[in-house]
């Protein structure tokens, strides 16, 4: 493709991207494709001789976008959204641009004081105190595989790094409704799997933290050495907040590392009214929130910030004589602020996000979300046939039918059918999770694009849809 060319096919793709938002809303939210219909569509070869652009763009217009579920669309209710933007897709075809390797500050100054500046930036967004650096990751379960390897590392004073593993019986405490990337992480980390604490949780899904201690106190007994607790801002089956003040208060009288987890709810500390949650602050060492899910910026951009950057440097720090550079103690190298060694310019569309919308514009987005999911609340509240299952601490609602004079057993197959057809329809796409055994539907609500016609439009069909059953 030469430069003509390419100045061509990208206004097109400008072009078909705008008309993709514009339709977007029309298409079936989870694809409806059967398990190897797209695979079958490709040749077995690949092509020996060069594919007109105009071709592979129809191959994409036929044979992909079937295959898609439309992750931006207004009735995406499932999962955590991966909630984009024009401003973040603008940002993000300029990082491609450049393609630049953004691992020492030599190799894209701009790359990483932009990210230094931007990380700042967020961190005073959502009321981090001051001490706290920031760094940007894939994705939380990196930055929490970071922080347990930084405690590993700090406890073991920097041995398991240096020897290997020997003569430590590390412990790691979560609640038993925490993500389950902590649990890998405690895989991979060598603590192993075993020494992983679910810790039971109360009626509202929140970790018990009297439960914590006496685990604490159990393994402190048998000879373990409790190295890292994991405390959950909004988990990810219901949203729930572990007390980060109690939780905290345990972790430093046994001297114990605190890494709160808050993947998707951090962005919701953008609002005061949700800063009560961050109160026990001063006892965390990492926390971790993902601006690609709710905050508007597209895939993958997490937000990593350490109270102590020398613990995590010393952690993962290489000196190969080739990435030496004259300016090494006066510059952030992110390189040795993670697993990595090459990493994409990811600060550019936070940066654009941030320009685009302002706080306040960021901010008005996200009371818009919790607007719509208090208004969702009370119609399940409204509705004798419909059950909330979990406290709304955000914008997911936990709920299940229950139209009376039925078994838990009858009730979870109900549910299921329910959510199948609702996915089947097209028109919205939403997830479960199971909560004391329940089967429970989760309606979460954090589309960029979606307005109050189209959860009206979902609780009309969730409504039909129960009363067919
Ligand atoms: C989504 C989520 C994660 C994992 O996020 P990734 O960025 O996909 O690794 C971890 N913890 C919680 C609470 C989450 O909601």
């Amino acid at each position: 493709m030469n430069i003509d060319e390419f100045r061509k096919h990208g206004h097109e793709i400008i072009e078909w991207i705008a008309s993709y938002y514009e339709n977007l809303g029309d298409l079936p939210v989870l694809s409806q494709v059967k398990p190897g219909e797209i695979f079958e569509k490709f040749e077995d070869n690949p092509p020996d001789q060069p594919v007109p652009f105009e071709k592979s763009m129809a191959e994409f217009n036929e044979k992909i976008i079937p295959g898609i579920t439309h992750w931006q669309h207004p009735s995406f209710f499932a999962y955590f959204p991966a909630s984009s933007s024009f401003p973040s897709i603008l940002g993000e075809m300029l990082t491609s641009a450049l393609a630049a390797q953004c691992m020492v500050w030599q190799t894209s100054p701009a790359a990483a004081e932009l990210e230094a500046k931007t990380m700042n930036w967020l961190r005073q967004m959502i009321g981090l105190p001051y001490y706290f650096e920031g760094v940007i990751q894939d994705t939380a379960s990196t930055a929490t595989l970071c922080s347990i390897l930084s405690a590993r590392e700090k406890y073991s004073d920097y041995t398991i790094n240096s020897s290997g593993f020997g003569g430590y019986d590390f412990t790691v405490y979560c609640s038993s409704e925490a993500h389950s990337s902590i649990e890998k992480a405690v895989k991979i980390a060598g603590i192993g799997k075993a020494n992983l604490r679910k810790i039971p949780v109360k009626d509202d899904f929140s970790m018990e933290t009297e439960a914590l201690e006496n685990q604490i106190e159990i393994d402190l007994i048998n000879g373990y050495t409790p190295l890292c607790i994991v405390a959950a801002l909004g988990t990810t089956g219901s949203t729930a907040v572990d007390d980060l003040r109690k939780i905290g208060e345990i972790a430093e009288m046994h001297n114990i590392w605190l890494h709160v987890d808050a993947a998707f709810a951090g962005t919701a500390l953008l609002l005061d009214e949700f800063r009560h949650y961050i109160d026990g602050i001063e006892f965390v060492d990492t926390f971790v929130f993902n601006p690609h899910k709710w905050m508007l910026t597209n895939f993958d951009c997490s937000a990593y910030f350490v109270k102590n950057k020398e613990v995590l440097i010393r952690t993962f720090e290489i000196m190969p004589e080739y990435l030496k550079t004259g300016v090494d103690s006066l510059v952030n190298n992110y390189r040795d602020w993670g697993i990595q060694l090459g990493r994409r310019f990811r600060a550019l569309k936070l940066w654009f996000v941030i320009q685009s919308y302002g706080v306040e514009g960021l901010k008005n987005k996200i009371r818009q979300h919790l607007d719509l999911a208090a208004n969702f609340k009370s119609w399940i509240e409204s509705e004798s046939s419909f059950e909330l299952l979990a406290p709304v601490n955000f914008n997911v609602i936990c709920f299940r039918y229950n139209p009376g004079n039925k078994t838990e057993n009858e009730l979870n197959e109900i549910n299921a059918m329910l959510h199948s057809k609702l996915n089947a329809s097209g028109k919205i796409f939403i997830t479960h999770t199971k909560l004391n055994e329940k089967y429970t539907l989760r309606f979460v609500i954090g589309q960029n694009l979606t307005e109050r016609r189209h959860v009206d439009e979902a609780m009309k069909l969730i409504n039909e849809t129960a009363n067919e059953i």
